[in-house]
């Protein structure tokens, strides 16, 4: 075993590799950027090495400067985690030449599963089911009109670099099929440096089923697989294992396919082989195809330990220096079942824009894993993946699990920034999800349902009045009870004022009116509790009172005479990149009228496309920012003349 091993990543994968690391008695380096200096991650590692600004490329991605870091500190090996330089077989050959171990897959390993033609056609020589389509060099639009006319319609195109969603279109029928070529030869283009694309026959209700795949070089065994249907945009959001109702023969069949596919390649490391599956009649045994194989630790994977009792990351050290497999084939087995539930600093109802902030508050209920990379008081930044942990759980059985999932989530608790975790508590509860039925297309489909945004009750309201009012404790409070103190009191929440009366009738006994309701707060233990309402955690952190009922989490400030203003002025003029990104098309020009919620620009960031609309009716006044161009976060893009 190594006895010092460099981490070239950051957040909650890098704490979680720290965690096995320390287990087997390996000390840690940490690498971070500026944005992370403060970062879990650099406090969790015996040395933490700086390496740059906080652009990826300016850090997490420079190959040179992690390996330079590495020599310096005396590590052995590097692990690179998921994202960022995982995939890149050129780190992975600089590693080697500079005498270091890279904790994963050989470069000849990656760059035969790099492109996803080449990675099919490799597979399929191999005997693995693939996906039916075009892969052929011959790039011209009218061949791949053809082409795909071949593999008949629904078609999906991708990109042959493709990762993350991008560079992907499902094509309905032949009129639509130029435009969508165009715009995923373009995303392609821009995100991968590459715009050949394949064609795939689109498959019918579609199944996301991945297997998890480990070798040592010489053999290679499989860990079963995980279901990954519940995506948004083809990127997962909740993940399970095993996948529900999967017949035992199509397991078997699934499981050969993935080893057979990790021994053609001389597999080392974890690895996953994901394929997709037509569920419109059921699981069948011959209704899946290879898509792509995933040569790293996958986000994912702590469903897998869950049920299989395996470490991965152990595994990967393991097998890394030198050991062969730790177990058998016949040696693993599923126990019960498990959910991870992705958890991000993400605004829903603005379409799933990826928000930042300071995590004011931050707490995981105790009787769920959360794998996450900032603790409370941390902020999550514009310059990476806005996760903010992956809450995972298990069970004896698949309904265990999803009510263990469902209660961890309503047990979360984030102030500071808005989250998605009543979407995750709405698909948690989904009827569906519950009975097992899942495919790709559930989220969308029921989108409207699972988007809607939890609203402070009139309970979780006076219990933000009682918690704003600080009533002392004690006996010697001094009210009696035939002359109860009042007060008028004025929150903010959500740029709205909450107005209420309290009535104080003794230190542990008061009464909140709102409006034409009043409600009977009573005080337990130092915690005010609502007459006829469940317990509902309160927290008070950075001049706020942050109320969790379920996944919502409610926010109030005592409103003062500042924040009447603030709230007295309407909509603005100008219109502000809500995050750093860079300005993909501009639809205004100065003097243009426009009415509230027309579009105006169009800004890439994160990996989405966001639209960005007026906020009011008025005249363009001055259009600030062009197509082509990066932008700060908050740096005014539009100006719209002065209202008359
Ligand atoms: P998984 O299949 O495990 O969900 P993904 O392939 O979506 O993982 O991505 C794994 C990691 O790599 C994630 O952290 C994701 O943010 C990052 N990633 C994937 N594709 C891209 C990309 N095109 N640009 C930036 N980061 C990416
Ligand atoms: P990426 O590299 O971006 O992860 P994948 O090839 O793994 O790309 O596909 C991502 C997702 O797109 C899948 O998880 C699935 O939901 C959907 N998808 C991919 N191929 C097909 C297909 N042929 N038919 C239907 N859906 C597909
Ligand atoms: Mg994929």
């Amino acid at each position: 075993m190594f006895d010092k091993i460099l981490i070239a990543n950051r957040g909650e994968i890098a704490c979680r590799i720290m965690e096995t690391a320390r287990k087997l008695g390996v000390a840690t380096v940490a690498v971070y950027s500026d944005a992370d200096a403060r970062a879990k991650h650099v406090a969790m590692a015996d040395e933490a090495v700086h390496i740059g600004g906080s652009a990826p490329k300016d850090s997490y991605l420079r190959g040179d400067v992690i390996i330079a870091a590495a020599k310096a500190s005396g590590a052995q090996a590097i692990h690179p985690g998921y994202g960022f330089l995982s995939e890149n077989p050129d780190f992975v050959d600089a590693v080697a030449a500079a005498g270091l171990v890279f904790i994963g897959p050989s470069a000849a390993a990656i760059r035969a599963m790099g492109l996803k033609d080449a990675a099919k056609k490799q597979m399929q020589a191999a005997g693995v089911p693939v996906v039916p389509g075009y892969l052929g060099e011959n790039q011209d639009p009218a061949v791949l009109a053809a082409e795909a006319e071949k593999v008949t319609y629904p078609v999906l195109i991708k990109a042959v670099a493709g990762g993350g969603g991008k560079g992907m279109r499902k094509v309905a029928r032949p009129a639509d099929f130029a435009d969508a070529l165009a715009s995923a030869k373009g995303e392609a283009a821009t995100a991968f440096g590459n715009d050949a694309v394949l064609i795939e026959k689109y498959v019918d209700k579609p199944r996301h089923i991945e297997v998890q795949v480990f070798g040592d070089g010489h053999d290679a065994v499989h860990l079963f697989e995980r279901d990954c249907s519940l995506q948004r945009r083809h990127q997962k959001v909740i993940e399970e294992a095993p996948a529900p109702d999967m017949p035992p023969e199509m397991r078997a069949a699934m499981g050969d396919a993935a080893v057979k596919a990790a021994r053609a390649i001389g597999y080392k490391g974890a690895g996953t082989i994901e394929f997709i599956v037509d569920a419109s009649e059921g699981l069948r045994a011959d209704r899946f195809w290879f898509m792509e194989m995933n040569t790293r630790l996958q986000v994912e994977h702590p469903v897998t330990e869950a049920i299989t009792g395996v470490d991965l990351v152990e595994w990967q050290l393991r097998v890394a220096s030198g050991e062969s497999l730790p177990l058998r084939q016949e040696d693993l087995s599923i126990n019960g079942h498990a959910f991870e539930a992705r958890l991000y600093a993400e605004d829903v109802p603005a379409g799933f824009l990826p928000a930042t902030g300071r995590l004011d508050h931050l707490q995981f209920p105790a009787d769920a894993r959360a794998d996450s990379g900032v603790r409370p008081g941390d902020s999550i930044s514009p310059w990476y993946d806005p996760m903010i942990a992956k809450i995972i759980v298990h069970g004896h059985t698949r309904a265990i699990a999803l009510s263990k999932l469902s209660r961890a989530l309503e047990g979360t608790q984030v102030a500071g920034s808005v989250t998605n975790l009543a979407f995750l508590g709405a698909l948690a509860r989904h009827e569906g999800f519950g009975r097992g039925d899942v495919d790709t297309g559930l989220i969308e489909r029921d989108l409207a349902a699972l988007t809607v945004q939890p609203q402070a009750s009139d309970a979780v309201r006076a219990l933000a009045v009682l918690a704003a009012a600080n009533l002392p404790e004690g006996p010697n409070i001094g009210f009696s009870l035939w002359s109860p103190l009042r007060r008028n009191m004025s929150l903010l929440h959500q740029g709205a004022a909450v107005e209420a009366q309290l009535a104080v009738l003794a230190a542990d006994h008061a009464l909140v009116r709102l409006g034409e309701t009043e409600l009977c707060g009573r005080r337990v233990a130092g915690q005010w509790r609502i007459d006829g309402a469940p317990m509902i955690p309160v927290q008070k952190a950075a001049g706020a009172i942050h109320v969790f009922a379920r996944e919502g989490a409610f926010s109030f400030t005592l409103l003062d005479a500042l924040a009447r203003d603030v709230m007295g002025a309407g909509p603005t003029n100008a219109t502000l990149s809500p995050m750093p990104g860079l300005v993909k098309a501009v639809f205004v020009v100065p003097g243009q009228a426009v009415v509230a919620g027309d579009r105006l620009a169009v800004l890439e960031a994160m990996k989405m496309e966001h639209t960005l609309t007026a906020a009011r009716d008025g005249i363009v006044g001055q259009v600030l920012a062009e197509a082509g161009q990066q932008v700060e976060a908050g740096a005014a893009l539009i100006l719209l003349e002065e209202e008359a």
